[in-house]
């Protein structure tokens, strides 16, 4: 089903291999406060360290303008070590004399990362002559990055033109489980959509409703759909000048034959804050002193039975303040909803982009679904129909 080379199709014994891995962790004082993305990375790494390939780590880190100590990669190898069990070297810089000898100096099997790659203006620029220094030190590149995928930067794009290139374990995981999810889906589908504004996901609703059976919209911005629908929301978090564009996206829904599934009641409040004392509204009778924060006991059953109609569901975002005691309950019991189908079998779920990996984990349900995406930028492109050029460069490469 790939179209996408995999390290399957690699023999990496005795080469060079440069691995573009997600290397931007969390750290405070130095010290990386969270290893998630360096235990996802494991699995390419040992692969081809346990096949007898040099594993040349490539990365970025952070927004560095030029060389900038507080931004060196250097900070998480002994995380990266101990997550890995193995030992791992560094080199001072990622082209140029010190990673050659570097690279010279592990043995095949060994583990090495070369210095933050946004330290050269070239990275960003995918600037040809970056991408040749780069290449001379690595005889194969493997992507497994998919979080910067949606960049054309030299590490994670321009390699992929100039060396023979695969998609790496974690990349091959990410891609898989995208395609399942809307590119070859098993029908019906429905997403969920919920955030706050419909302005920073118009491109990703005209999209989905061309894909998708069903959507779900909750969240602020269901609010601006409502009221442009001639819905009185009160003090409600809405985009009011938007009415006109929810209106052509619901229009492209019925044509696309796409259900738009909005809230029929809502959860509101009176102020902004932890346990504010809420209460279940009709639509027709939202105060006009009031803001809707969550969708209400009824869209809650709507949204469970959306859920049950699916073989497949794509989530982004939380359809309620969910931060705020007990506006959280709409994005919890719908996750919970959808995690459970999962478990039984009936539902293969795919969730990522922004806040909605910790709604999910606040409802302590983001093992359950079939696929959590931590990739933020590249995974809302992808829901965008964007094409993904560090994905692209993978598929097209012929040899
Ligand atoms: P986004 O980054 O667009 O996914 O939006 C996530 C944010 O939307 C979260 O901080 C939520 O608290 C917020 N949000 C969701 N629903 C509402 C709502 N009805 N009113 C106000 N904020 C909301």
């Amino acid at each position: 089903m790939t179209t996408f080379r995999t390290l399957d199709d690699a023999d990496v014994k005795d080469k060079r291999v440069l691995v573009r891995v997600d290397l931007n962790v969390p750290m405070e004082n130095g010290r990386v406060t969270d290893v998630t993305r360096l235990e996802r990375i494991v699995p390419t790494l040992i692969d081809i360290a346990d096949r007898g390939g040099k594993v040349i780590i490539l990365a970025h880190f952070g927004r560095p303008k030029g060389v900038d100590p507080s931004q060196s990669l250097k900070a998480v190898v002994p995380s990266l070590a101990h997550v890995l069990k193995r030992p791992v070297a560094f080199a001072e810089d990622c082209i140029g004399e010190a990673a050659r000898r570097a690279v010279d100096a592990i043995k095949p099997g060994e583990i090495l990362v070369l210095e933050n790659t946004r330290f050269h203006k070239g990275e960003e620029k995918n600037d040809p002559d970056f991408v040749k220094a780069l290449a001379e030190n690595g005889d194969l590149w493997v992507a497994d990055a998919f979080s910067a995928s949606h960049r054309a930067h030299a590490s994670t794009e321009g390699l992929g033109h100039v060396l023979p290139a695969y998609a790496g374990r974690t990349m091959q995981a990410e891609l898989e489980a995208l395609t399942k999810a809307l590119d070859q889906p098993k029908r019906p589908v429905v997403a969920v959509v919920g955030g706050a504004k419909v302005s920073t996901k118009i491109d990703l609703l005209e999209n989905l409703v061309t894909r998708v059976d069903a959507l779900v919209i909750g969240g602020g911005m269901a609010n601006t759909f409502l009221h442009a629908q001639g819905i009185r929301i009160g003090k409600s978090l809405a985009e009011k000048d938007l009415a006109d564009t929810a209106r052509r996206i619901m229009a492209k829904a019925e044509e696309a034959k796409c259900a738009i599934i909005l809230p029929v009641d809502a959860t509101v409040a009176f102020h902004f804050e932890n346990n504010a004392p809420s209460f279940a509204y009709g639509l027709d009778a939202i105060p006009s002193d009031a803001m809707i924060l969550d969708v209400g006991p009824q869209s809650i059953a709507r949204i469970h039975a959306a859920i049950d109609d699916a073989a497949t569901l794509v989530w982004n975002g939380p359809l309620g303040a969910f931060e705020l005691n007990p506006f959280d309950k709409g994005t919890v019991e719908a996750a919970r909803h959808a995690a459970r189908r999962t478990r039984e079998g009936k539902l293969l779920s795919v969730a990522g982009g922004g806040d909605t990996v910790a709604a999910l984990n606040a409802a302590k349900v983001a093992d359950d679904f079939t696929y959590v995406s931590t990739a933020g930028g590249a995974f809302l492109e992808w829901l965008e129909g964007k094409p993904l050029p560090g994905v692209d460069v993978l598929k097209t490469r012929s040899s």
